[in-house]
């Protein structure tokens, strides 16, 4: 088990009063090392500009990269760009493709990226919804390019779909994508008649839906595919603000669901992908939550 992260990824500040904030990284990683003391920590490399064209628009990488920011900048009502942010975000997108490489190496078994911005509504030509590059395809696309995989599944049960990713890959038979989110809620993607190529599986669940409600739909209708799916390298887009405390979402899991759904997905890994993951990072707003969630998956994640 390791854990990537960066210093940069806390100086990207989208101001005063946002919900995506430099102290929730701080939530998780003080959590971790208070919980488990002996883990393995790297520092994540730079993605390349060449790793994020694989998923990206040139647009997009000179937006992020090449804008002067002296302070501040929105690029849309939810996302902001400033002077720490394109650091971050090559942070960020290179976790994963270290990650990616650990695990396809042999170096790790599973990995943690523990960073921010996060990045499942990136899409191929746009920042939007506190994302700036989609890090999560960025490391699926690195894992079938660089490492030849055809089968790899990403499995994201952050509260809000992952609008960015199922546009990456909604045409990429290697990838699948698999969600669970609340609808209705932003990005208003992600119903269950978009599938793609076969290849998307949106389960959307209702506000107020429980630990009932979501262990059921994960065990009847999202497991089952993702296991005959056979994935070599399963990726999680880890948000936790399904979590009942989370303040921008009415799903009412507890910390436990973050643990059940981490060991089934291990199950699904260990079939099929010699027990490789590679979980990255995405939301969840509340710190004490965060921190609660965070200790759960690794802890599930390192059995
Ligand atoms: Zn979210």
């Amino acid at each position: 088990m390791r854990i990537y992260t960066h210093p940069a990824c806390t100086r990207h500040d989208p101001g005063p009063g946002h919900a995506e904030r430099p102290e929730r990284l701080a939530a998780v990683t003080d959590a971790l090392r208070d919980a488990f003391p002996a883990l393995a920590w790297e520092e994540a490399p730079r993605a390349t500009r060449g790793q994020l064209l694989r998923v990206h628009d040139d647009a997009l990488l000179a937006l992020v990269l090449d804008t002067p920011v002296d302070g501040p900048m929105p690029l849309d009502p939810d996302t902001v760009l400033g002077p720490g942010s394109a650091e971050a975000a090559l942070r960020a997108a290179g976790a994963g493709i270290a990650a990616v490489d650990a695990v396809m190496h042999g170096e790790a078994r599973r990995v943690f990226c523990a960073v921010r911005p996060p990045g499942h509504h990136a899409t191929p030509s746009a920042a939007m919804g506190f994302c700036l590059f989609n890090n999560v395809a960025v490391a699926a696309a690195h894992a079938c390019d660089k490492h030849g995989l055809s089968r790899v599944a990403v499995v994201d049960f952050d509260v809000h779909h992952g609008n960015g990713t199922q546009a990456i890959f909604d045409t990429d038979p290697r990838v699948m994508y698999l969600s669970s989110h609340q609808m209705p809620l932003y990005p208003d993607t992600g119903y269950a008649n978009e599938r793609g190529v076969g290849n998307i599986i949106n389960a959307p669940l209702p506000p107020g839906c429980d630990s009932d409600g979501f262990r059921r739909i994960w065990r009847e209708q999202l497991l089952p595919t993702l296991d005959s799916f056979r994935p070599q390298l399963l990726f999680i887009s880890a948000g936790f603000d399904a979590h009942a405390r989370d303040p921008l979402a009415q799903i009412e899991l507890v910390t436990g669901d973050f643990e059940w759904i981490t060991r089934e997905l291990v199950a699904i890994a260990r079939r099929h992908g010699d027990g490789r993951v590679v979980s990255m990072l995405e939301g969840g707003y509340d710190l004490t939550a965060l921190g609660e969630a965070s200790v759960a998956h690794v802890g599930a994640l390192a059995e």
